[in-house]
């Protein structure tokens, strides 16, 4: 049977939505990557310096476009928003990039004919349930990026002071992208050997505290440095993007809507799910210990509390 080509759409073609599609370009992902903005020129001049290297990367079609070209996507990526001003709340920006995510919903919806909806705008568990609420496409349809970022830190941050390979590193964090997220200690392990027997055994006095801190500050780390994060999470919605793609169900902590999970309702969080081409099809039920059940319904009450705050 013919494959059918493959196609991403990318809303959003600032510095995130610009290195989301040159980290998939470069992968050789798919057939056809369009790119979308409400400033046009931005969204061609993207597309057109990537295309300029297309003679490293295989035949493809890369090209900005308007919200009917997001026909027979398999994936659109959501990454229109803007970024925080100083001075500005938290839930100042949070209003603006809810009235941005409003808009690309009901314009998306008016052309979208299938394919996964991943979200990368932040705060991304807020703008991922309020686009699967205004879409009205299925809760897993539509899913955050969520704490992936978070998890590839997290693992880096072991990684430097274990000493060892990040790819024998596993691990999670879970619940909110941002500050009441939480390690899952019980998911760690080195090479299929338990944390804690580890530093044992190699004579490391670890400071779990500082990690999982390193972990939630790097993303302000970064910006304070260079004012944007654009390349982790670009790399990050790539590798998302291929699981989709390729349906690999992989299992990423992912944000989706909830439904009774750990009692948990009506909220987008982030928890172990399988990935695959209709987007999150199925939470992992993981065995997270009392503590760290206390600390994902603390995240989703947290999380429920700002959706209020904001009307949603
Ligand atoms: P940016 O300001 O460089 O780009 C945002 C783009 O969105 C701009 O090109 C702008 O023209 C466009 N835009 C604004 N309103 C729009 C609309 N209504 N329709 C279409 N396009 C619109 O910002 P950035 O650095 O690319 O960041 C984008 C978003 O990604 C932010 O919300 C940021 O916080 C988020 N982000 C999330 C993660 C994560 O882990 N989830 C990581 C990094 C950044």
């Amino acid at each position: 049977m013919e494959r059918k080509p493959t196609k991403i759409s990318i809303i959003g073609a600032g510095a995130v939505g610009s290195s989301v599609a040159f980290s998939i370009a470069t992968q050789r992902l798919v057939a056809e990557i369009v790119i979308i903005d409400v400033n046009a020129e931005k969204a061609e001049g993207e597309a057109m310096d990537i295309s300029h290297g297309i003679i490293t990367m295989g035949s493809m079609n890369i090209h900005s476009g308007s919200y009917a070209d997001v026909v027979d996507s398999d994936l659109i990526i959501i990454t229109a928003g803007v970024g925080r001003k100083p001075g500005e709340t938290r839930l100042d920006l949070a209003a603006k990039n809810v009235a941005i995510a409003r808009d690309v919903t009901k314009n998306l919806m008016k052309y979208y004919n299938g394919g996964a909806v991943m979200v990368i705008s932040n705060p991304v568990d807020v703008i991922t349930y309020l686009i699967q609420k205004e879409s009205g496409l299925p809760a897993g349809r539509v899913f955050g990026t969520g704490t992936v970022l978070d998890s590839a830190r997290f693992r880096y941050f072991l990684s430097t002071r274990l000493d060892a390979d990040i790819r024998n590193i596993h691990g999670f964090t879970a619940g909110e992208h941002g500050e009441s997220q939480f390690a899952v200690w019980s998911s760690v392990h080195v090479s299929g050997m338990r944390l804690d027997s580890f530093c044992a055994k190699r004579g490391i006095a670890l400071d779990k505290d500082e990690v999982i801190k390193d972990t939630v500050s790097s993303g302000a780390q970064v910006i304070k440095r260079k004012g944007v994060t654009n390349y982790a999470i670009a790399a990050i919605a790539a590798e998302l993007a291929s699981t989709v793609v390729k349906n690999k169900h992989s299992i990423f902590s992912v944000s989706s809507v909830l439904h009774d999970y750990y009692g948990i309702n009506d909220v987008a969080i982030s928890v172990p799910s399988f990935v695959g081409d209709e987007g999150v099809v199925g939470n992992l039920v993981y065995d997270f210990t009392a503590e760290e059940t206390e600390k994902l319904r603390n995240s989703a009450k947290q999380l429920r509390a700002f959706l209020d705050s904001l009307g949603i």
